[in-house]
Parts: C-alpha cells; structure tokens; sequence
C-alpha cells in the first residue's frame, strides 16, 4: 500500500521509517522494511502498526539494520495471504540475497509460482509478491553466468526481465547484496515518484514520503523501471530503451 526507498550516506532505516509514517494515512495491515548492509540484507516485517515494527527492530538492538545506507520499506494492504508477520513485506530470495517490496497484484502469481516450485525454490509466503522476489534472483543469477553486465545495471536489467513476466498492478522496489549502493523500481499500473537529493535519492509511492528531504521529484511514466544511487537516477522502459518521466518540483506544503 505504502513504499519508500532510500540511497544515500544517511542510515536509511530511519528515513524509511519516516517515510512510512508518512504514507500511513492509506491504511494498512503490516510492516516491513529491509536494509542493505555489508554482505547482508537486514530485514524485519510485522503485523499491525508500524509501532510494532519499530517495537522489533528496538529489541534487535543496536545491529546492522540500523547502519546500513540502502534501504526499503513498505507498508501493506493485504490481498493475496492473510496479514501475518510471514505475509508482510520485505520478501526474500530463497538465497536471501534479494529483496523486494510491492504495491498491487501480480495477476499471473499462480503460474510463476507452479514454475518456480517446479526449479525446487521453496516459497516462505502466501502471497503474490514472492515471485517476484524468486524471479529477480534467478534472472540475475542468469546475467552473472552469461558475464557482461555487472554492479547496478545487473540490478536493472534482472528488474526488467522479471517484470516482463509480470501480469497485473505493481509498484515494485527490490536491493541486492551484491549491489549495495543501488535500489532499483518498477512501474505498471501503480504509482512511483523518485525524489532526487544531493548525494542521495529517493523512491516513494507518494511524494509526501521524502517530501522533508527534497522538493524535486521525477513522476514515473507506465512500464518504467528506474535505478537509483547515491550518484544518480536511470530510467529506462521494460526493454531497456529510453523513457521520459515527468520531472517536477513540489511547491506545496504536505
Ligand atoms: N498483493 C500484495 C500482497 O498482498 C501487495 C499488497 C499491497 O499493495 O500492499 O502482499
């Protein structure tokens, strides 16, 4: 329902945090945000309020999750698994590797999953969204072997290949491990705006999300996905070719 992404220099476990509190008015049912962090991803997701999360990720103490630099966050309406801690959002690669948030519904989530179990991958969820996150990890998976692409344009290209397998709504944000400087994002049929800041950038489902940290904003076009650093924001459509987003500046006060 909500979704928040961070790159930058900062922690972004707190900013996702904030994020997310302010995208809270939507509604929703859990929590969950992942952070990249050395060798890592970092994760916790919860049931209920957003106070629960930050309830959990206190008691983890003062660990990894909260140094890291590169994170998402999301906050869900469920429609496919009931609104449990294991449903809610960040999903993993079975590799643990990948991890990816989501707004709307994957259509074609039955297929993808029959065949992914039918490669062995074991699903953790009930939802629609984990395909995604399994799909990403072995079109990635496949790049690396064929060689030629490597750091952040493996996370765009992977994020290119699983969407166009993708049927239905998504707003979709995934990190990896191996790329930990880069969030990358999706759109078809759902909202996504990047926020572009000095050093750092910004993704949301909201503008309201970031709206403390930049006032300059790019609204995605359909069928774009788009890749953010602490350097700078690619967009590109489904193929790879070149799109136009709409840039903006936000001159009203949320
Ligand atoms: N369809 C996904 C789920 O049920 C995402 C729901 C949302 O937009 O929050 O987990």
């Amino acid at each position: 329902c909500g979704i928040v992404g961070y790159v930058g220099s900062r922690p972004a476990l707190s900013i996702v945090l904030d994020g997310l509190r302010r995208l809270e008015y939507r509604g929703y049912d859990s929590a969950g945000v992942a952070v990249v962090h050395r060798d890592t991803v970092q994760t916790e997701k919860k049931a209920g309020k957003l106070a629960n999360l930050e309830k959990a990720l206190a008691e983890r103490g003062g660990d990894q999750i909260a140094a890291g630099t590169t994170g998402i966050g999301h906050t869900r309406w469920a429609t496919h698994g009931g609104p449990t801690d294991r449903n809610a959002h960040p999903h993993l690669s079975a590799d643990g590797r990948v991890a990816v948030i989501h707004n709307g519904i994957i259509e074609n989530f039955a297929r993808l999953r029959g065949e992914l179990e039918a490669t062995g991958v074991e699903f953790a969820s009930d939802t629609d969204t984990e395909c995604a996150a399994h799909l990403l990890a072995a079109e990635m998976r496949a790049l690396r072997e064929a060689g030629g692409t490597s750091g952040p344009e493996l996370l765009a290209e992977g994020m290119r290949r699983t969407v166009r397998r993708l049927e239905g709504a998504f707003t979709l944000l995934a990190v990896d491990v191996e790329v930990p400087d880069a969030v990358v994002a999706a759109r078809r049929n759902s909202p996504l705006v990047v926020g572009r800041g000095d050093g750092e950038n910004f993704l949301a489902s909201d503008v309201s999300a970031f709206i403390e940290y930049t006032r300059e904003a790019i609204e995605l076009g359909q069928d774009q996905v788009v890749l953010i650093t602490p350097a700078g924001i690619g967009i590109t459509d489904f193929d790879g070719g070149p799109a136009e987003a709409h840039e903006f500046h936000i001159d009203w006060d949320a």
